[in-house]
């Protein structure tokens, strides 16, 4: 048993347990809970009732005291959060403030995080873009990291289980780098944004613009009216809840499916200490839980455990799971626990005015943007560094409104406002390299107040991520002087990572014990009934948004474990 003089007391018994319950979690526990597991979900933060917990969800901007500004004094305490674009008056409520849990900062790292039911997928930007083989095979083909143990081909139908219970909106584009998958129907892209898609397309025989893929329910199928989500109105004003359950998160779908079931706990406030290694019985047996306002612990009991807690949280909590048979954390013979630490490079942005369209606007709304995959070192090695990015892309017209005027003159003014110019506006997704100096630890001294160790950040760029950045500014230059857009600006932000909010790795899958944690099943190769699902197993990170991946991993993990597994009593 593990090396720490704290009273547990045996509680509950459970087929399987679930760490998290953000976007992974809130997987794992509908897929075990489906397939019969009696499932414990446990969750360190609040309940958040989709609907019930959403308390800005139908504000109007005038209800809000500081007009969705937040407000100096909180800018000011959280350095850190407020940097987060989606940090706002109406959405706070949902974001880790610094002070409330502290971690080890070795290296500048800007931590994003949401501690409650649902965790990051309530605020989340909803873009779901697939991999390819462009993706799995980088490692092998550029001699990085080790090879992914497996391929396309392996999550493929699990990309499309996924989406169609999330719900994805999307054309098929029919690029080999960005596989098309179930989708529902697209939303369009704008004059401006369609003129670049043709000049670009015609220009580059390797470059494409399209609408990005989003989680929205723009056309609902029947497996999302039985989750009780509808249609998606267009309000972009996501990170609050929606209240039609329009954009998915766990809340409104997997949570209380999980739960209707039957078959699944949720335990808020439980904070999840660490794994309990058996020596004798060569397992996991359960977790050790501090209530986290009683402060008690707490053991529950299980025959297969998934770690959701987000990439960060996972790390270390298996750190933590300290054994005689495991001294440095479970299943960490190799000493690679933590290390080859990943997250995209944001930090460079191309922007831009374009004098076309004069007599067209963009007024009304859609919940997503353009979207420029990979080209970059795609199809072989091209330039002075590895991989490659994405980009974002958005045109829309700028608009001078005239406040002026009381009654009437100001209801005329704000109806008739000045259109300028269009603006134009791209930012970088670059894939960044797993290296074993970029980590993810535990500090030797210092404890929360649960009496669990604080987590060290140790993560930095390096040469690739600086030519990247400078290629992404010239290569977006010169496409945006092409087209014949204007006035054009670039900018290197040079913000410490973690703004991404994609942090991954530490406890890679692949294909060896000896140089992996995690085999092609997200099985940890040394504690067999354990299984890691979100960001922490990614072997590399490439360059799309990786929650549709987390999630698609998670259900086929789920699949296997449960057809494979044994079902043992502890
Ligand atoms: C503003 C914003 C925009 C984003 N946009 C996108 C996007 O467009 N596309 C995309 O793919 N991704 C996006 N992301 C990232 C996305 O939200 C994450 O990839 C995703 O939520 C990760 O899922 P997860 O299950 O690993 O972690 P989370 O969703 O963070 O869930 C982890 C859960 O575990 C709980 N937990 C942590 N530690 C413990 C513990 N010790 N015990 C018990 N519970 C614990 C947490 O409280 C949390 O509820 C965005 C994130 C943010 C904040
Ligand atoms: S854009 Fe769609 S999902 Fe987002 S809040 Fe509006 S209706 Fe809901």
């Amino acid at each position: 048993m593990a090396n720490f003089n704290i009273d547990s007391t045996k509680e509950n018994t459970y087929d399987a347990i679930v760490i998290g319950s953000g976007m992974s979690g809130g997987w794992a526990a509908k897929e075990l809970a489906d397939k019969g597991l009696k499932t414990l979900i446990l969750e360190r933060g609040r309940d958040v009732k989709h609907n019930v917990d959403y308390p800005t969800t139908n504000m109007m901007p005038w209800e809000f005291k500081h007009r969705m500004q937040v407000p100096q004094e909180i800018v000011e305490e959280n350095p850190i959060v407020s940097k987060c674009y989606n940090f706002r008056e109406d959405s706070m409520h949902f974001f880790v403030k610094d002070k409330e849990h502290p971690y080890v900062q070795e290296k500048p790292f800007d931590w994003i995080r949401g501690y409650q039911v649902g965790g990051k997928s309530i605020m989340w930007a909803r873009q779901t873009q697939r991999w390819s083989d462009f993706d799995f095979e980088g490692p092998a083909r550029d001699g990085f990291a080790v090879d992914w143990p497996i391929r396309y081909k392996d999550i493929a139908p699990w990309y499309s289980y996924v989406e169609k219970f999330v719900g994805i909106a999307g054309f098929k584009d029919g690029l080999p780098n960005l596989p098309d998958g179930e989708f529902l129907p697209g939303y369009d892209l704008n004059c401006v944004e369609g003129y670049f898609k043709e000049k670009v397309e015609s220009t580059y025989k390797d470059r494409n613009i399209i609408s990005a893929r989003c989680a929205h329910l723009s056309e609902p199928q029947p497996i999302h009216l039985e989750q009780g989500r509808g249609q998606c109105m267009n309000r972009t004003l996501c990170q609050r809840g929606c209240p039609f359950g329009g954009y998915f998160n766990s809340n409104s779908s997997t949570i209380p499916w999980a739960l209707k079931t039957g078959n699944a706990t949720l335990r808020p406030f439980s904070v999840v200490h660490s794994l309990i290694y058996d020596d004798v019985k060569e397992k996991v047996t359960g977790v050790r839980v501090v209530d986290s306002e009683s402060k008690e612990m707490i053991e529950y009991y299980a025959s297969i455990v998934f770690v959701n807690a987000g990439a960060l949280n996972t790390n270390l909590i298996l750190l933590n799971s300290t054994s005689n048979r495991f001294p440095n954390g479970l299943g960490n013979d190799n000493g690679l626990l933590g290390k080859y630490a990943a997250f995209h490079n944001y930090r460079a942005r191309v922007s831009g005015r374009y004098d076309g369209f004069p007599d067209t606007t963009s007024l009304g709304r859609r919940p997503t943007s353009g979207y420029i995959p990979r080209f970059r070192n795609v199809y072989k090695q091209e330039t002075n560094f590895l991989r490659g990015y994405a980009a974002g892309f958005s045109a829309g017209r700028q608009v001078d409104r005239n406040y002026d005027g009381v009654g009437e003159s100001l209801k005329s003014n704000l109806l008739n406002p000045e259109w300028g110019g269009w603006r134009v506006g791209s930012h970088m997704m670059g894939e960044t390299i797993p290296k074993e100096s970029n980590y993810w630890g535990i500090d030797p001294t210092q404890k929360d107040e649960w009496g669990i160790p604080l987590l060290k950040v140790n993560v930095d760029y390096d040469d690739n991520d600086e030519k990247m950045v400078a290629d992404y500014i010239e290569q977006l230059t010169e496409m945006f002087t092409m087209a014949g857009f204007t006035d054009i600006q670039s900018n290197d932000s040079k913000q410490a990572p973690g703004l991404d909010i994609h942090e991954m790795g530490g406890v890679r899958m692949g294909k060896d014990p000896k140089t992996s944690l995690l085999d092609k099943w997200n099985r940890m190769h040394l504690a067999k009934n354990v299984f890691v699902t979100d960001g922490a197993c990614m072997t590399s990170t490439s360059t799309q948004n990786p929650s549709l991946t987390y999630m698609a991993l998670t259900a086929r993990a789920v699949d296997f474990a449960v057809k494979e597994m044994p079902k043992e009593t502890t």
